[in-house]
């Protein structure tokens, strides 16, 4: 969910440039073909990243951003005689594509790249993209999205279309790619970015940070940190465990250690229940302001200092976000109308450890999340929300429900079996509310089409469903 999220203001994404000619308007035609529902000026299907590398440098005073990317890609099926990079308002210093100079227009946050050559169908290509300039967020109905500049330091949380705000990418959450990031910035901050530090290089003043994460990532959960924090690691690394730490402004330490001290428990438990943390670590960082809710990235979770109050207040947002590395970074939807396959999963883990951990169980907290809904206006179809409803807190809720009557159907042995097998099966790749479905009918005794049918395509809010078996996951 966006950081900052406001009142959805409503109207069709935006319908891009109206005076394209003949040839431009073919190809605008077949990229809608394969572009998202909800947010067609994001991405390109023509083609696809496999690996990204930035080289940044970011002065914070000034909020001064300047960058290279090398971006290593495959053309489609089709030759491709242009294709679109997403990137905001910056200065283009330079395009190559192959060494080559492309022609290129940078309008609407569009780098529409026109090669010297057309790009052969299924070819290898590399384009490079030098940029600078003062990154702010990307407008959103829920409000601005991707790099913010803070009081003293910067974040990046995109979901689901800021990644623009900071750097070239094809913006569909489907186009997943590996990421070398390399930060230099003035000394006195810190940098974190999900993936593993691979070097730390101070120069006079300056100190470049080079990350690393080679698990396919989705654009917009590339995230990234820069302020002043202490890093203090989590739980016992050497047990074989997951390393995690957490990157916090000094003075929130004593709040955090208490908030945070559940955290390594927590990933036991959800390996146990959804199998092997799918990253080589994970990190957390409390930014010195508030947020509207946490933020999910890959490998790394944002919260606001708004979240640490040395009372647990908001642990049922840890469990939240550290599910979402399995469901939603791991597990990737192939476009925003599937939102619910994260945002349903990541609420139900909540409510698997609130039962696991002594507090109320899932299904006390099923009964509560369906009074809740029993009230509201049941217009609200899980399986395509609309792009004004994928963050409304029902789809939350009831997309928690679906999964607690799917184990109320199978049962917790093959309930769980069944949610191993998917992190498993399509861990690093993209689902469809469709492939949920039949993934999980492969793990049921009796036919789970009425219950797909009224939970995620219909609207009605069907009942409670009963208590879950009692044998053990
Ligand atoms: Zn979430």
């Amino acid at each position: 969910m966006p950081a900052h999220s406001e009142p959805e203001s409503g109207g069709p994404a935006g319908s891009g440039s109206s005076t394209a000619q003949g040839a431009q308007t073919a190809v605008a035609v077949q990229q809608t073909a394969g572009a998202d529902p909800y947010f067609p000026e994001h991405g390109d299907p023509r083609y696809r990243v496999h690996r990204y590398e930035l080289a940044l440098d970011y002065r914070p005073g000034p909020n001064r951003l300047s960058g290279t990317a090398r971006i290593n890609a495959i053309a489609g099926r089709a030759p491709l005689a242009e294709f679109v990079l997403n990137l905001g308002d910056f200065k283009i210093g330079r395009v190559r594509v192959d060494g080559r100079q492309p022609h290129y227009t940078h309008r609407g946050g569009r780098l529409r790249v026109r090669p010297a050559k057309p790009v052969r169908a299924g070819a290898a290509f590399t384009v490079e993209v030098h940029w600078s300039g003062n990154p702010k967020p990307v407008n959103s109905p829920w409000g601005g999205l991707g790099w913010e500049e803070l009081e003293d330091g910067a974040l990046v949380a995109s979901q689901p279309i800021g990644a623009p705000s900071w750097y070239p990418c094809n913006d569909r959450p489907a186009d997943k790619a590996s990421y070398q990031i390399s930060i230099t910035t003035p000394s006195a901050y810190a940098v974190v970015a999900g993936g593993r530090l691979l070097t730390r290089t101070t120069k006079a003043s300056t100190t470049t940070w080079v990350y690393e994460q080679s698990a396919p990532t989705s654009s917009y959960l590339v995230g990234l940190s820069i302020g002043k924090y202490q890093t203090v690691l989590l739980g016992d690394p050497g047990l074989g465990g997951v390393p995690q730490h957490g990157h916090i402004p000094a003075h929130l330490l004593p709040e955090f250690s208490r908030d945070f001290a559940r955290q390594p428990q927590m990933m036991e438990l959800f390996q146990e229940l959804f199998g092997p943390y799918p990253f080589d670590e994970y990190a957390v960082v409390v930014t010195e302001e508030e947020l509207d809710v946490p933020v999910e990235a890959q490998g790394l979770s944002l919260f606001g200092a708004n979240h640490v109050d040395g009372a647990r207040g908001s642990e049922r947002l840890v469990a939240h976000e550290l599910a979402h590395q399995w469901f939603g970074n791991s597990v990737s939807i192939a476009d925003w109308r599937h939102i619910w396959l994260n945002e349903g999963f990541a609420k139900y883990a909540e409510w698997l450890w609130s039962e696991r951990s002594g507090g109320r169980t899932a299904q006390q907290l099923a009964a509560a999340a369906h009074r809740l809904l029993v009230s509201l206006p049941q217009d609200l179809r899980l399986a395509d929300p609309g792009r004004k409803s994928m963050f409304d807190d029902r789809l939350y809720e009831r997309g928690g429900l679906v999964l607690h009557a799917v184990r109320c159907a199978l049962g917790d042995i093959a309930f769980f079996r069944m949610l191993r097998a998917w992190g498993q099966l399509h861990r690093g790749g993209t689902v469809t509310t469709a492939a949920f479905a039949s993934h999980v009918a492969r793990f049921a005794t009796e036919p789970v089409d009425e219950l797909f049918e009224a939970w995620v395509y219909g609207a009605a809010l069907p009942p409670l469903p009963g208590a879950p078996t009692r044998a053990a996951g």
